[in-house]
């Protein structure tokens, strides 16, 4: 049995889930009237006490809209070099939002309010691209799944405004950050500006993510998510998994968090790996030994029955997920001990 930890996104829906998914009211979403989706819209947009949501195919769709929406053409766009806006989407910000980025390097990931007030463009200067947007990820995926503090947002929030600047959150895995921090949702709500967040990773569902915001700015979403040919029809089919996921998934993250750490124990003692990111939510990246390669190792591994992602050249990604057990855990301690 193959121990897959590749990505949080390789769940398969629970029987629970399958059995909302089959019972859930059906409609024609393009026309506004699928009562499963627009369950979701308001159940996801009322956890962050945004005003409205709206449901797409992908984190990718969802980060891409928000950029389209927000951004206009030439304009530049605040984050991290390790972004997923920026690393992982084929090339979106530029061919979507046709947006300039400015790239900053922050704390594995996460950048401060001084860096960002440092890399906005003097607007009287026409020589320069008009800074427009800061985007956050939360947690940061390359950083290893760390998270930022509510603080810190805020301190990012009133730099924002002082220059009138959007603030946009990847939150692929806001959650993730969420149930460590004890932090309230409705206090990201306050923040940003707009807000994505995948249902399709710890939490479980086979395909989705939702985008919050303001209903004006869903409004003109939803024009471009049509644009992109991402209007469904049917797709309270999968909404239904959406709200199942977020009224039965969300808490249980904090399991996937444990069983990271363990992970990160038995992997510590190893001698082909040299260094571990710290551990804080389900993303376990660590760093090997002078010489070896990612592909190569993740094949060893691969014949030991465990699925693992190269991350770079001679880094591995592991992440734990709702379908990666305790007993799950043993086994890879037993594969990987020796
Ligand atoms: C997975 C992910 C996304 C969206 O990915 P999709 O595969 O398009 O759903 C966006 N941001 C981050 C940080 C992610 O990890």
């Amino acid at each position: 049995m193959l121990l897959d930890l590749r990505s949080d996104t390789v769940t398969r829906p629970t029987p629970e889930m399958l059995y909302a998914m089959m019972t859930a009211p059906l409609g024609d979403d393009v026309f506004g009237d699928d009562p499963t989706v627009k369950a979701l819209e308001a159940l996801a947009a009322s956890r962050f006490s945004m005003e409205a949501g709206l449901f797409c195919a992908s984190g990718t769709m969802t980060n891409q809209i928000a950029l389209t929406v927000h951004v206009a053409a030439g304009d530049e766009v605040i984050c991290d070099a390790l972004s997923h806006i920026y690393l992982y989407e084929g090339g979106g910000l530029m061919a979507n939002a046709r947006a300039s980025v400015r790239l900053l390097t922050g704390d594995r990931g996460r950048i401060s309010a001084e860096q960002i007030e440092d890399a906005i463009n003097n607007p009287a200067d026409i020589h320069l691209p008009t800074t427009r947007l800061v985007s956050l990820e939360n947690t940061m995926n390359k950083g290893g799944g760390c998270y930022y503090r509510l603080p810190e947002i805020a301190a990012i929030r009133e730099v924002c405004e002082r220059h009138g600047l959007i603030l946009h959150l990847d939150g692929a895995r806001v959650f993730n950050a969420l149930v460590e921090t004890g932090e309230s949702p409705t206090e990201y709500g306050r923040h940003f500006d707009s807000i994505s967040v995948c249902l399709s990773k710890g939490l479980g569902a086979p395909v989705g993510s939702v985008l919050l915001g303001t209903k004006p700015f869903i409004e003109k979403a939803r024009r471009v998510r049509k644009r992109m040919g991402g209007g469904w029809r049917q797709a309270g089919l999968l909404a239904a998994a959406g709200i199942h996921a977020l009224e039965n998934h969300v808490e249980r993250l904090k399991e996937d968090h444990r069983r990271a750490r363990a992970i990160e124990a038995v992997l510590r003692p190893l001698p082909e790996v040299i260094d571990i990111l710290p551990v804080e939510t389900n993303i376990v990246i660590f760093q090997l030994a002078e010489g070896m390669k990612a592909t190569e190792y993740v094949q060893q591994l691969k014949e030991k029955g465990i699925l693992a992602a190269p991350f770079g050249k001679d880094k591995v990604r592991l992440v734990t997920h709702l379908d990666f057990t305790d007993q799950h855990l043993s086994m890879l301690n037993e594969r990987m001990g020796q």
